[in-house]
C-alpha cells in the first residue's frame, strides 16, 4: 500500500487560515471551463459585449498623455479623479456621495475583506441573508466570525425573521458586528428588497444599534425598471456602502470602493495601505477615463438588455424542462437564478452527474455558513448565449429527472441504505 504523506506545513497554518475551505466554485472552475461543458456555475459578466476597440484606444491615449503617472504608485485612499467619477455612478443610484468618503479597493471583494478585518474579532457575530454571497462568507470566516443567517423570500430578507434573529442574539449577549446584505438583485437569489422592507431593515438596525454593510454590485442592472433606494440613503450614518465596477465595466480592472462614515473611512485607508499600499494607478486611470469619456450609461443599458433576455431564456427553459417539484426565483436583475430541486436530492452530490452530462452549477450549500442549502443551486445567465443556456437547462433537467426516476424505482432501498 502506498503511504499517504501529509504535508507537514499544514500544521503551520494560523487558525484563521485553517478555518478557510476551498470555495466550491473554485474547485469547479477547472472542469466547468472545458468547452464541452455548459457552465451555469460562474459569475462572469459578458465582457465581449464591451466596445473593446474604444477601451484599446483609451489605453493608448492614457499612455501618451499620462503614462508616467499611471505606471507610478498612488495614494492609499485611491485616485481623487476616479473617486469623483465614482460619485457619479452612485448618483445614478440616487446617492449624494462625497469623493472624500470613498476608499478605492481591489474590487468589492477587498472592501469586504478590509471591513471584516476592521470589525471582527474571532468569535464575533455577523448577520447575513441566507443564502449569501460566497466571497463575503469567505471573508467573514477568514477573520473567524460566526455568520447567522436571516431567511429570504421573493422580496429578499424577511424583516420579521431579522427581528427574531436580533432579539435572540441580544438574549445571548452577542451584539452583531454588522448586518451584511445585498439588497438589490442579490447574489445568489436574484431578488430585491422592497422599499417597505428596506425601511423596516433600517429601523431594526437602528433599534438594535447594528452597523449595516450594503453590498451593491448589481443595483444598476435591473430588468423591471423598478428602482429602490439604496439602504445608504435611508441612514448614511449607519450604512457602509460597497460598490464595484466589475459588473458595470470590467472585473479585470479590479476597481471597487467602500464609502464609510468618518472614523471607519480613516481606518479603512490604513488597512488598505497595509494590505497592498495602494490600488493599481493604471486601472484606476483607465476606469476614470472610461467614466469620463465613454457613454457608460449606454453600456449599462446594453448589459441590462442582454442579461434580461438571457434571464428570460433561462427561466423559460426551466419552466419547459424541469420536472415537477422544482422551483426557482424570478430575478429582478443581476446575474443569477436561485433554484430548488425536490426533497431528497442533494445538489452537492448531484454535481458529479451533472458534470458528466456536461453542465455545471454551484451547489446551494456554498452560500450558507451553517450547512443548509442541500436542495438548492445557483444558475448564472450572464455569460452563455441564449442557445447555450437552453442547452444547459436541458442537460440539467435530464440529470434531475433521472435522479428522481432512480429514487422512485429504488427509493425504499435508498432510504434503508441511508439509515
Ligand atoms: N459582492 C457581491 C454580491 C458579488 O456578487 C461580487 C462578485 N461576484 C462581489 C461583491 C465582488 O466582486 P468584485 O471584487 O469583482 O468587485
Amino acid at each position: 500500500m502506498s503511504e499517504v504523506r501529509v504535508d507537514p506545513n499544514l500544521a503551520r497554518y494560523a487558525s484563521r487560515a485553517s478555518a478557510l475551505r476551498a470555495s466550491e466554485i473554485r474547485a469547479l472552475f477547472s472542469v466547468a471551463s472545458r468547452p464541452e461543458v455548459v457552465s451555469l456555475a460562474g459569475g462572469m459578466p459578458d465582457t465581449a459585449a464591451l466596445d473593446l476597440d474604444a477601451v484599446g484606444s483609451m489605453l493608448q491615449t492614457l499612455m501618451a498623455e499620462d503614462g508616467a503617472r499611471a505606471l507610478q504608485y498612488g495614494g492609499g485612499q485611491g485616485d481623487p479623479e476616479l473617486r469623483e467619477q465614482l460619485c457619479e455612478v452612485m448618483a445614478a443610484e440616487g446617492i449624494e456621495a462625497r469623493a472624500d468618503d470613498l476608499v478605492v479597493t481591489t474590487g468589492g471583494q477587498q472592501a469586504l475583506d478590509l471591513l471584516a478585518k476592521m470589525l471582527c474579532d474571532p468569535g464575533d457575530t455577523v448577520v447575513a441573508e441566507g443564502p449569501s454571497y460566497v466571497g463575503a462568507l469567505g471573508a467573514f470566516q477568514s477573520y473567524e466570525a460566526q455568520v447567522v443567517h436571516v431567511p429570504m423570500d421573493a422580496e429578499g430578507m424577511d424583516p420579521g425573521q431579522l427581528e427574531d434573529v436580533l432579539a435572540q442574539l441580544h438574549r445571548e449577549g452577542r451584539a452583531p458586528k454588522m448586518l451584511y446584505t445585498v439588497p438589490s438583485h442579490q447574489n445568489p437569489a436574484g431578488v430585491s428588497l422592497s422599499l417597505e422592507r428596506r425601511e423596516q431593515v433600517i429601523a431594526l438596525a437602528q433599534r438594535w444599534d447594528v452597523l449595516v454593510v450594503e453590498d451593491n454590485p448589481y443595483g444598476l442592472l435591473d430588468f423591471k425598471g423598478e428602482h429602490h433606494p439604496p439602504l445608504y440613503t435611508l441612514d448614511p450614518t449607519r450604512v457602509v456602502y460597497v460598490g464595484t465596477l466589475s459588473k458595470l465595466f470590467s472585473p479585470g480592472i479590479r476597481v471597487g470602493w467602500v464609502m464609510a462614515p468618518g472614523a471607519l473611512r480613516d481606518k479603512l485607508v490604513q488597512l488598505k495601505e497595509s494590505a497592498d499600499l495602494c490600488q493599481s494607478n493604471l486601472t484606476q486611470a483607465l476606469a476614470a477615463r472610461w467614466l469620463r469619456d465613454q457613454s457608460w450609461h449606454d453600456q449599462i443599458d446594453r448589459f441590462r438588455e442582454l442579461y434580461r433576455n438571457r434571464c428570460r431564456a433561462l427561466t423559460d427553459a426551466l419552466a419547459a424542462e424541469m420536472p415537477p417539484g422544482c422551483d426557482w426565483s424570478q430575478p429582478t436583475g443581476g446575474l443569477f437564478v436561485w433554484a430548488r430541486v425536490p426533497e431528497g436530492i442533494d445538489t452537492g452530490e448531484l454535481l458529479a452527474k451533472a458534470l458528466t452530462a456536461r453542465v455545471a452549477y454551484v451547489p446551494g450549500r456554498a452560500f450558507y455558513a451553517d450547512g443548509s442549502g442541500a436542495r438548492e443551486l445557483r444558475l448564472n445567465f450572464s455569460f452563455c448565449d441564449e442557445d447555450r443556456l437552453r442547452e444547459g437547462v436541458q442537460r440539467l433537467a435530464g440529470v434531475v429527472t433521472e435522479e428522481l426516476e432512480l429514487r422512485a424505482a429504488f427509493g425504499s432501498q435508498l432510504g434503508e441504505d441511508e439509515r
